[in-house]
């Protein structure tokens, strides 16, 4: 039972030792982060490189200390506590096996250097590998160098799991797979988490991903955290336009039009707003999803055809041209006809309208009440 708060957590790292590559040296790699990662949930953190994913996981996992604030578990302040007394498992990318051991040899690791038990060694090893599935057994006599990628992070994970830490913590496990192996491992790990039913922090630069991973989602950006969901959440009512962008394959379309006495309008085409749909007159960007589209309506507006993505696994198809000079996507079907343009209206229900200065949100459908 773990839960934990991050209070107003600052860290910033002496500028001289930052890479410039993300283009904001002398920044802080966490700017005051407020957040609760519920006992027994998976909470994925995702955003662009260098937005201080990994800066935010060392410091729950205590590898790294705040300039300020605090790291709560449990009620308590463990914000000076030392990694190793803080009961966290970690899973890198690199799996950091210990090469000479076996795969039991670096299960059994822990219980020697804290010199536990024999009969405690063996029973945790083998709870693991019966939770880790058939054969895992396998596994364990073999030395990491004679294991694939996907068998190694099994073996970085089991020796996590051995420990019964009280938290997860995972920087991007399986970012060094290919892609097939990234399916099955990710569909694996989910599998045990749910089993495992243990306090878990997923980082991943991959929204697919996160989206797969999390109980809940958190969106960051330089150092800031910009939204905590649920998918729904960031989908349907995203707090910002950047997270309404991160959001989503293919990404929605952000378009520029009017508002004027309750009619809007992009470039020469208007239309009527629902009611319910109440804006201040001026410019605004409006966001509309692929699936936010009516094509082929009377009313709408032209849009030069691009191409048409068809995806027969889906029986469905993308028509890609340029709105108003925005990239859009619209949802067709699969075999919906080549044509040089079409005329398409959004479906002004599901719109997002965004500020046209500024990033946030105006107004959002919220969830949909599917059920
Ligand atoms: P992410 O995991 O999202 O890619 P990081 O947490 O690794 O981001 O990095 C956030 C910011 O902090 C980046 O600007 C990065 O250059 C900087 N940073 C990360 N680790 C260090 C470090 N040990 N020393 C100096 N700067 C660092």
């Amino acid at each position: 039972m773990t839960q934990i708060e991050l209070r107003n957590l600052v860290k910033q790292y002496d500028a001289q030792d930052q890479v410039t590559l993300t283009g904001y040296k002398g920044e802080p790699a966490l700017n005051r982060i407020n957040l609760t990662i519920n006992d027994g949930e998976t909470l994925s953190v995702v955003g662009p490189s260098g937005c201080g994913k990994s800066t935010l996981l060392k410091v729950i996992a205590g590898l790294e200390y705040p300039n300020s604030g605090q790291v709560i578990y449990n009620g308590h302040d463990f914000t000076e506590i030392k990694p190793q007394d803080r009961g966290v498992g970690m899973v890198f990318q690199d799996y950091a096996l210990y090469p000479t051991r076996k795969g039991r040899g670096n299960l059994s690791y822990f219980f020697e250097v804290h010199q536990r038990s024999e009969e405690e060694e063996q029973a945790r090893i083998k709870a693991t590998a019966d939770l880790m599935g058939v054969d895992f057994d396998l596994l364990l006599g073999q030395i990491p160098d004679t294991l694939s990628g996907g068998q190694k992070q099994r073996v970085a994970i089991a020796r996590c799991i051995v420990r019964d830490p009280n938290v997860f913590l995972m920087d991007e496990p399986i970012v060094n797979l290919d892609a097939k192996l990234r399916e099955r491992t990710r569909i694996e790990i989910k599998k045990l988490l749910r089993q495992f039913g243990i306090t878990t922090v997923y980082v991943t630069h991959d929204q697919q991903e996160a989206i797969f991973m999390g109980d809940r989602i958190a969106v960051m950006r330089k150092g800031n955290l910009e939204q905590v969901g649920t998918f729904d959440d960031l989908y349907y009512s995203p707090a910002n336009l950047f997270v309404a962008q991160f959001i989503g394959t293919p990404p929605i379309a952000i378009v520029p039009a009017v508002i004027e006495n309750g009619q809007i309008a992009i470039e020469t085409t208007r239309w009527t707003l629902p009611s319910h749909i109440t804006l201040p007159n001026g410019t605004v960007r409006v966001g509309i999803r692929p699936e936010g589209w009516r094509l082929d309506a009377d009313d709408g507006i032209s849009m030069a055809v691009r191409h048409i993505e068809r995806i027969p696994t889906e029986r469905a198809a993308f028509v890609i041209g340029t709105i108003a000079g925005a990239h859009t996507s619209i949802v067709a079907p699969v075999d919906y006809p080549a044509r040089e343009s079409v005329r398409v209206t959004p479906d002004w229900e599901q719109a997002i309208f965004f500020e046209d200065e500024g990033e946030s949100a105006l107004h959002t459908p919220g969830v949909p009440d599917l059920f």
